[in-house]
């Protein structure tokens, strides 16, 4: 008889610290993330969201804590720093395109150089990624000819061509324009529904209370607050917590 036991988690985030100089930023945030689950982070600015998602794929390092994607730590000082990051797309508020490429070798750069794909086959990736998030009929040209709706969804179908296992979204739609964020929550919606594990930082309260299982509220490098999304954006326990979302909503 074999036992069943539970699916690891996507995301294990434990006891994760992070100051910069005398700056005390993550005071030990313990964080889960299952498969399949979108989480959302909310909190006032200053508070470390952004600095925990890049711990989350090294593009800071922990000062202390783990952090563990599908059973590798990352943290691990043994572990090949650039295959854990694979592991794990970024979404930035800034889109972060390269200026001088065109879309399709945006998407294609990095499965070429550190996947070693073929040009046929990441191509194929990339206009199946530019498709799903409506944007395949501008894979010719530059980024600067795209609205930041259209930027951000190319950044997405970035992030996807190299399979991540998980994706991070560090406030994607807080630099555009508002008729354009609708476009980017609807494609990232879409991930969530196809089962992608999300990690977003937002301040899109509809968008966590309709799309997230579960919401973390994070203030001074401690997470205050963490429940289902409905619960903590409806009925939030802590005082702080209601002091935020009073100022957002
Ligand atoms: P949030 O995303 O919640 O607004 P951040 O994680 O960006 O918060 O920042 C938390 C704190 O850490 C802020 O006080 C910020 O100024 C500081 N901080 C972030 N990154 C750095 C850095 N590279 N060097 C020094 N201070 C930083
Ligand atoms: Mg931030």
């Amino acid at each position: 008889m074999s036992t069943v036991s539970p699916a690891a988690p996507a995301v294990e985030i434990v006891g994760l610290r992070k100051s910069f100089g005398d700056l005390l930023v993550l005071k030990g945030i313990d964080a889960t993330v299952e498969p399949g689950e979108v989480v959302c982070v909310i909190g006032p600015s200053g508070s470390g969201k952004s600095t925990l998602l890049r711990c989350v794929n090294l593009l800071e390092q922990p000062d202390d804590g783990k952090v563990i994607v599908n059973g590798v730590e990352l943290t691990d000082p043994d572990v090949d720093i650039d295959a854990a990051r694979r592991r794990v797309g970024m979404v930035f508020q800034q889109f972060n395109l390269f200026p001088h490429l065109t879309v399709l070798d945006n998407l294609t750069i990095a499965q070429r150089k550190v996947l070693r794909r073929g040009k046929a086959e990441a191509d194929a990736v990339a206009f199946e990624n530019l498709e799903k998030v409506g944007v395949a009929d501008k894979a010719r040209v530059f980024p600067a000819k795209l609205s930041g709706g259209q930027q951000q969804r190319v950044a997405i179908a970035r992030a996807l061509s190299m399979n991540p296992q998980v994706m991070l979204f560090d406030e994607p739609t807080s630099a555009l324009d508002p008729e354009l964020v609708g476009d980017v929550l609807g494609v990232m919606r879409k991930l969530a529904d196809e089962g992608m594990t999300m990690l977003v930082v937002t301040h899109e309260m509809q968008f966590a209370r309709e799309v997230a299982d579960k919401v973390l509220f994070m203030d001074g490098g401690v997470v205050v607050e963490e429940g289902p999304a409905a619960q903590v954006i409806s009925d939030p326990r802590h005082e702080r917590t209601k002091t935020f979302l009073r100022r957002v909503l």
